[in-house]
């Protein structure tokens, strides 16, 4: 046989990289955790009851890893924090605690008081609106065929950055709580609405999330759902697979309802999948692995949505690596969102700029439909945009206006990138009220839309 000639040279060792996963006992380097065996780190049970929620209990797991002056850090950004803080052991233990200030799962689930930026100016708690587009509690009916249906307010984890932090998990020092429907009697008003809504076909459950919903009450509402004629679609959605993936292999009754559903769903040609949201490369490891292919031994389709958040995934090669990681566990990268406008996260956000350059390298690194789309959730509640999609986008005082036809025909929405991520004289513009009303003004003429169609953000 003659040799063949290849036309492109051996790969090299860092191109298939993403293919290392963390495996063994990775916990044990956490003090807390040196004694504990596999079978305990995976019982999901174990997980839960040992999530870290305050400073104190931070302090008490990884104590003699980290400064003194770390935890005084931790404790004032807990105190100012919009969220509650609940991180799991496995994530913990995913942390390198020799420089927690810029590991990329402390920046998602831990605040510290010194790497905290002022708000934007413009910012809000609810910046997506959905109190506005919420006919009964606990359902969002912004676009014409689908729907959120909030059926609970706890998580597994607290994400700092969540964009529902106006609803989710307990009061904090900052903010009240706005209620959701949280039990079942909550969810039949729900339930009635869409069944008297033959447009809507697609219903994504979400909260909350998935994960903290017993088995008995993901059949519930996977049936009751599956019972609505025009109902053809439905995610439910979880942050766990990322931050627990151990329940999916050892809490055999969860994963029975989701299954459940899903192939009642399959027999009725509807299509029932998991929506999950893994951000860091970290999060995915040998027990992620292993959880998600049970899944799709299962026949459970799972998409992922990210946040691009900086200092987690907000280069090429970090997106890259996440994307490349999810395609081989079977699940589609569908979207990375634009850091939604939230309160107390400045440092996390990047700018729009950011995400177009991010996307334009991702783009072609592998399978098209394991290509995310990069999207901004129009703040003032537009609903999703293609990050590239915007009438006009002033990069210099990080402006972008968006327009969304098919959701709130004829408005106009408005993006603003993070202001510490401005050259210095378009910071010190933002500094003045008057000026920055200018600044918009501007931005909307270029646009081609008048102030009136401006929804405030
Ligand atoms: C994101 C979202 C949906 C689902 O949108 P897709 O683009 O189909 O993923 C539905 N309703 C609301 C309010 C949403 O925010
Ligand atoms: S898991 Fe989702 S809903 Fe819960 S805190 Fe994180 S982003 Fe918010």
């Amino acid at each position: 046989m003659t040799a063949i000639a290849h036309k492109k040279p051996p790969v090299t060792d860092d191109v298939l990289d993403y293919r290392n996963l963390k495996e063994g006992e990775f916990w044990r380097h956490v003090p807390a955790y040196k004694d504990v065996d596999e079978a305990t780190f995976m019982d999901h049970l174990w997980q839960q009851k040992n999530s870290v929620k305050t400073p104190e209990e931070l302090l008490e797991t990884i104590k003699g890893v980290c400064s003194p002056e770390f935890f005084a850090d931790v404790a004032e950004g807990f105190a100012k924090a919009p969220m509650a803080v609940r991180v799991s052991p496995y994530a913990i233990s995913l942390i390198d605690w020799n420089d927690p200030i810029n590991d990329p799962i402390r920046r998602q689930f831990v605040p510290v008081a010194s790497s905290l930026l002022p708000d934007h100016p413009r910012l809000t708690l609810d910046s997506l609106h959905e109190q506005d587009d919420s006919p009964v509690p606990g359902l969002v009916h912004r676009y014409v065929d689908k729907a959120l249906f909030l059926p609970l307010n706890v998580c597994p984890v607290y994400c700092r950055f969540c964009t529902r932090s106006y609803a989710i998990g307990p009061d904090t020092e900052n903010v009240d709580k706005v209620s959701l429907a949280k039990t079942p009697a909550q969810w039949q008003d729900a339930f009635a609405y869409i069944a008297e809504r033959p447009e809507l076909e697609d219903i994504v459950i979400s909260g909350g999330d998935t994960y903290q919903l017993p088995p008995k009450n993901i059949e519930l509402i996977g049936n009751a759902l599956l019972d609505i004629p025009h109902v053809r679609r439905m995610r439910f959605a979880t942050k766990g697979p990322a931050i627990m993936p151990m329940k999916i292999i050892t809490d055999t009754k969860w994963l029975d309802a989701i299954t459940q559903v899903v192939d009642r769903g399959r027999k009725l040609g509807k299509d029932v999948v998991l929506h999950t949201h893994f951000n860091a490369p970290e999060e995915i490891t040998g027990i992620t692995q292993r959880a998600m292919r049970m899944l799709f031994e299962r026949g459970i389709f799972v998409r992922n949505q990210s946040v691009l958040i900086r200092g987690v995934n907000d280069t090429p090669e970090r997106m890259t690596l996440l994307v490349k990681r999810l395609g081989m566990m079977n699940v589609h990268a569908y979207y990375v969102y634009m850091h939604d406008m939230v309160k107390g996260v400045e440092e996390l956000r990047t700018t729009i700029q950011t995400a177009t350059d991010i996307e334009k390298f991702v783009r072609g690194s592998t399978a098209g439909f394991n290509t995310p789309t990069f999207v901004c959730d129009a703040p003032g509640g537009g609903g999703k945009r293609d990050v590239h999609s915007y009438e006009y986008y002033d990069r210099a005082n990080g402006i972008a206006v968006y327009a969304a036809p098919s959701v709130k025909p004829g408005k106009a929405f408005l993006y603003f990138d993070p202001i510490d991520r401005l050259a210095p004289d378009a910071q010190a513009r933002w500094a003045v009220r008057e000026i920055q009303d200018q600044m918009i003004h501007e931005a909307l003429r270029n646009a081609g839309v008048g102030d009136q169609a401006l929804v405030t953000a």
